[in-house]
């Protein structure tokens, strides 16, 4: 069987303990692969290469700095098929949703901070009739640790990677313990880039060992989490009194406001995908479903219709909308909620159970679920399921549909379906969330601030953003 390794000083090691820790493939729920289960030993190895590789990789030119992130990028882009077949074995996802999605994104993002460091520039402030000048250097911070979850595996470890070396900064960085694969394949891939030994080391292992080891480390002085709410929580307490930066993107719980003026067709086809991509494992996808009372019963019919017509299958069948989530903890998770659904007095419209595909029976295959609820107070509206399932309700108006939305503890993306510009303005400087999507959903622009509010987290990544966060300004004042 496969044994996954640490990249740690531009080298492919196993964990200093010989402890292994067994990889499930979702689709088929059995073990194919096992990753080290590395621990503080292991973290302070990566951490003394990483602290080696500083001085030279922080001093590198940016053109120089650029053409490794490049290599990288174009070698992700030369395996895609690869990457995109190891990514939905890993996951449980669609094979075709990693081809057009993941990988993509996963190049994208290293692409794209190629680049946008050759453009980043700081101030200068001129302190007039005082012949002084100020102005301020961004300097990388030093060793960062990058922290990430299993949904979007490659997509969102790059999307904090990338910024991170783009930034000067050695890195040291640890994927989902299930999803592990394509972040060890990248391991491969940057030996081949080029990258100097010791600027980028990936340390497979759980979040309570290893993951616990890099946040409590006392020279790791920044670090980039995705992943659970309770999970920044406990990283907040043990990282903020070690004046740690920290930038946290968590939970979420999402509202789609739909009003009757919408382009509905369009609302329609949208609002199944924002429901089920990626069996509902996204943390922008639309779980609290809001629509205006005159056309409630009509969407409530379509969106049963059009969500019964979705495939479960086999995630490397090009016929399957979805494949199956991600471990049999997740599927047992997901099934609480649901079969919680009736003493909240729920109602469940279509889906709610396991589903046994030919061949895979083992596997963690999930029927998508809409549930009716008659109050947003319930737990399956305030609590994030993350899974293939989402409840419905009806608004009276605009004034309750933004109560509704609002009326929750997470404030990551909100999504508003109308035809109505007023609307759309209040509604987007009204709503309590980081992101706010008009008649679209999953709408990304590399260069925009992307992150929440309330308890979907602290910061913002993307763009300039995130080479602001791994560096730390100075101000430099001088008179002349
Ligand atoms: P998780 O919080 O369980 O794990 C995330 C990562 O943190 C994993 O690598 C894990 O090993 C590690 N970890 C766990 N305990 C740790 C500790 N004590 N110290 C350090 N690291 C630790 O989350 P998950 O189940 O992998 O991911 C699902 C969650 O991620 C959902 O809540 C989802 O909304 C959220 N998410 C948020 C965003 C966003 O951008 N806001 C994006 C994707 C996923």
């Amino acid at each position: 069987m496969q044994q996954l390794q640490n990249y740690i000083n531009g080298e492919l090691i196993s964990p200093l303990s010989s402890e292994w820790i067994d990889n499930f493939d979702p689709s088929k729920g059995e073990v194919y692969s096992q990753i080290p289960r590395s621990k503080k030993e292991d973290v302070e190895l990566a951490f003394e290469a990483a602290k080696k590789a500083f001085p030279a990789w922080s001093n590198t030119t940016l053109e120089e700095r650029s053409k490794v992130l490049l290599n990288i990028a174009s070698l992700l882009q030369q395996k895609l098929v690869d990457f995109a077949k190891a990514e939905s074995k890993d996951n449980g996802k669609p094979l075709a949703l990693a081809l057009n999605i993941d990988i993509p994104r996963a190049v994208s993002n290293f692409k794209f901070y190629a680049h946008a460091l050759t453009q980043f520039g700081s101030e200068a402030h001129e302190s007039v009739g005082k012949n002084t000048i100020n102005f301020t250097l961004r300097k990388p911070i030093g060793v960062v640790g990058c922290i990430s979850p299993w949904n979007l595996p490659l997509y969102l470890f790059s999307w904090k990677i990338a910024p991170a070396l783009a930034a000067g900064n050695c890195v040291i960085a640890k994927p989902s313990e299930i999803t592990p694969m394509t972040a060890y394949l990248l391991s491969e891939v940057c030996i081949e880039a080029g990258l100097p030994n010791g600027v980028l080391n990936i340390v497979h292992g759980l979040g309570n060992e290893v993951g616990q080891a890099i946040v409590e480390h006392p020279q790791i002085k920044a670090i980039s989490f995705t992943g659970g709410t309770k999970t920044g929580e406990h990283l907040a307490r043990t990282a903020s009194p070690m004046f740690k930066k920290l930038s946290l993107e968590l939970g979420g719980k999402n509202p789609n406001l739909i009003f009757a003026d919408c382009d509905y067709d369009e609302m329609l086809k949208t609002t199944v995908r924002s429901s089920f991509a990626n069996q509902g494992q996204i943390c922008l996808c639309g779980s609290r479903i809001f629509v205006e009372a005159s056309i409630y019963e009509k969407f409530k019919d379509d969106f049963i219709t059009e969500t019964k017509k979705l495939q479960v299958g086999v995630p490397s069948k090009a016929s399957s909308d979805l494949g199956a989530v991600v471990s049999k903890a997740h599927m047992e998770k997901v099934l609480s909620y649901i079969n919680n659904a009736e003493k909240q007095e729920a109602k469940i419209l279509t889906g709610g159970k396991r589903i046994t595909v030919k061949d895979h029976e083992k596997g963690y295959y999930l029927e998508p679920t809409i549930i009716e609820v008659s109050s947003n107070r319930c737990q399956l509206n305030q609590e994030e399921i993350f899974g293939p399932v989402v409840t419905i309700m009806p608004f009276k108006n605009e004034e309750e549909a933004l109560e509704l939305a609002n009326d929750v503890h997470y404030g990551l993306s909100a999504t508003v379906w109308t035809s109505n510009l007023d609307r759309a303005m209040r509604l987007s400087n009204t709503l309590e969330a980081g992101i706010v999507w008009v008649n679209t959903w999953l709408n990304r622009d590399l260069r925009t601030p992307f992150g929440g509010i309330k308890d979907s987290g602290v910061g913002r990544e993307g763009g300039f953003e995130a080479l602001r966060f791994f560096t730390e300004p100075k101000n430099v004042c001088i008179q002349y």
